[in-house]
């Protein structure tokens, strides 16, 4: 079995939105500056004055790797798959895994979040390589 995600109250809208094929940013009302992952405070200028708005889910492959090799037995019939860094075009970036790497894997293409049901109850973020 995979490992779950720790959803705290601080997280749980994230992973709420997810399950409604939503991509959350928690959103910096201070600095008008979204942030990710979810925190309580503004990683730019400390402000606890936060709102979350939806992303567009739309962006580009800002670095990825090809892992030939299972993070553990849970993601063994995985391999080989292929993580990367996001960055959104809001401006966040994160870490999650590209669907089609086939249609043209390579940094700066662009990719659009589709949303996976990894469990019970939990819905992850997974990007796909747009073409045509
Ligand atoms: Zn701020």
């Amino acid at each position: 079995m995979k490992p779950m995600p720790v959803i705290d109250p601080g997280t749980q809208p994230y992973w709420d939105a997810l399950k409604d094929n939503r991509l959350t940013l928690k959103h910096c009302k201070a600095c008008n500056t979204p942030h990710f992952y979810p925190r309580e405070l503004c990683p730019l200028c400390y402000s606890d004055d936060l709102d979350w708005i939806d992303a567009a889910g739309g962006g580009v492959i800002y670095s990825y790797t090809v892992a030939h090799r299972a993070a553990g037995p849970a993601f063994a019939e995985d391999v080989p798959y292929t993580i990367a860094i996001i960055e959104l075009d809001e401006g966040p970036r994160l870490m999650s895994r590209i669907v089609n790497p086939d249609a043209g894997l390579r940094i700066g293409v662009r990719v659009q979040v589709q949303f996976e049901a990894a469990a019970e109850g939990l819905v992850l973020p997974v990007f796909e390589i747009v073409t045509g």
